[in-house]
């Protein structure tokens, strides 16, 4: 294996474990640079498959889809967090994969995160484990209510969670999530949500994207305004509890950091990404260095680029409950100047799957979400008119 701390320069071939829309846009970035990409993932139509020089069709723990992988790749990633740890170690006696299988064992697990978070002294939203019914009782009286029951593994998009009002809720709940261990975790009065962004290679060096402000619809991210409508008090704080956070984890990688700010203007850590964010998609047409180009710097142990933001941004997620009977009204999109279109070659438009986002670019980000209003109000015509 090559000194790991040697860059891997363009011309080599990067793997990727997994692929959805985040391995798709890692993929483009890095064959723009002149690198290679090997994508493994079981899906035959998977969005970065479609893009990739090489799509390994495999299941992610087939040992003949390893082989290759460590054969051709100078190193690997991932663009999800739940890839088993145990493969990202494996793979690492080959080959250096970033980010490292303990820094993806702390993220992936509710209860390993928020334990992590506790003992690096960050705020998160009040939390006690239930691991067994009989734990529901003290649970509930430690955090108490209202609160939200969220399953320890495998959750993403507001999925496997529940919001509790009383302790007989959360006990269906748990039953219904089938006694997974859960994590009951205290409802937030939310100010607004925030995100950051950050890059970090093995020698240390970091590069933070500017602070992002979150709008959720059903659990989903709906909408990114960057940079955040936030002082510049608190934006700076939660850009630095964002690079604490990397250096403790020792992290080589993108991270993205998700925040609640409650009513009384407090920071919480909400949850970790191991991986580029849906709210960093702004940074594809807004700043100088996209965070799926970071991820490739970052693999690559390059020098990590400029982030700085050129234009202020509004990014809106476009799901699958947008396509009627046929495609959205891209025309409508497609006549301003500085709206942006990214789709995710996703066959099947199913509800609250993520089909694509677009970014409006403004002069301020107050035009940029305006401008970003505008076009989504207009978005559905085609569909509706087609269904009349
Ligand atoms: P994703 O992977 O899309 O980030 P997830 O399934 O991991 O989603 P969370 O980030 O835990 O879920 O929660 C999704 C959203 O639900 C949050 O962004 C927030 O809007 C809301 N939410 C979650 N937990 C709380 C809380 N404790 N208090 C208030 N709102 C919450
Ligand atoms: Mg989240």
């Amino acid at each position: 294996m090559p000194h790991a701390n040697q860059p891997i320069l363009p011309g080599a071939t990067l793997g990727m474990l997994g692929g959805g829309q985040l391995g798709r846009l890692f993929t483009v970035a890095a064959r723009g640079m002149g690198y290679r990409v090997m994508v493994l993932d079981p899906d035959a139509s998977s969005p970065a498959g479609q893009l990739a020089d090489v799509h390994l069709c495999a299941e992610y723990d087939d040992p003949a889809a390893w082989e290759q992988l460590t054969q051709h790749c100078a190193a690997i990633t991932t663009e999800f967090e739940n890839i088993s740890a145990e493969i990202l170690h494996t793979l690492a006696k080959y080959r250096p994969v970033r980010p490292g299988a303990e820094a993806v064992a702390v993220v992936q697990h509710r209860v390993s995160e928020k334990r992590w978070l506790q003992a690096q002294g960050i705020a998160t939203a009040a939390f006690a484990v239930i691991g067994h019914a009989d734990d529901v009782a003290a649970a509930c009286s430690m955090v108490g209510f209202p609160a939200i029951l969220k399953v320890a593994r495998f959750g993403y998009d507001g999925k496997g969670q529940a919001r509790v009002a009383n302790r007989a809720e959360v006990e269906t709940a748990f039953a219904e999530f089938g006694g997974e261990v859960c994590v009951l975790e205290q409802q937030i009065t939310l100010q607004c949500e925030l995100s950051v962004v950050l890059g970090r290679n093995v020698l240390g060096q970091t590069a933070c994207f500017p602070v992002a402000e979150n709008i959720h619809a059903q659990g989903i991210l709906d909408m990114s305004i960057v940079p955040a409508r936030i002082s510049p008090a608190l934006a700076d704080l939660a850009q630095q509890t964002a690079l604490f956070i990397a250096q403790s984890l020792h992290y080589c990688g993108v991270l993205g950091v998700e925040f609640f700010v409650t009513t009384e203007g407090k920071l919480l850590v909400n949850e970790l990404a191991p991986r580029p964010h849906n709210s960093g998609h702004f940074t594809l047409d807004a700043c100088l260095t996209s965070q799926f180009e970071l991820q490739v710097r970052a693999l690559c142990n390059l020098p990590l680029g400029a982030t700085a933001q050129h234009t202020p941004a509004v990014m809106v997620n476009l799901l699958g409950d947008l396509w009627g009977q046929s495609q959205p009204n891209w025309q409508v999109l497609m006549q301003h100047p500085y709206a942006k279109l990214h789709l995710y070659g996703k066959i099947a438009a199913r509800s609250g799957r993520k089909m694509g986002h677009f970014t409006c670019l403004a002069d301020t980000v107050g035009d940029a979400l305006a401008l970003a209003q505008e076009i989504r109000h207009a978005l559905p015509a085609m569909a509706d008119s087609f269904r009349r």
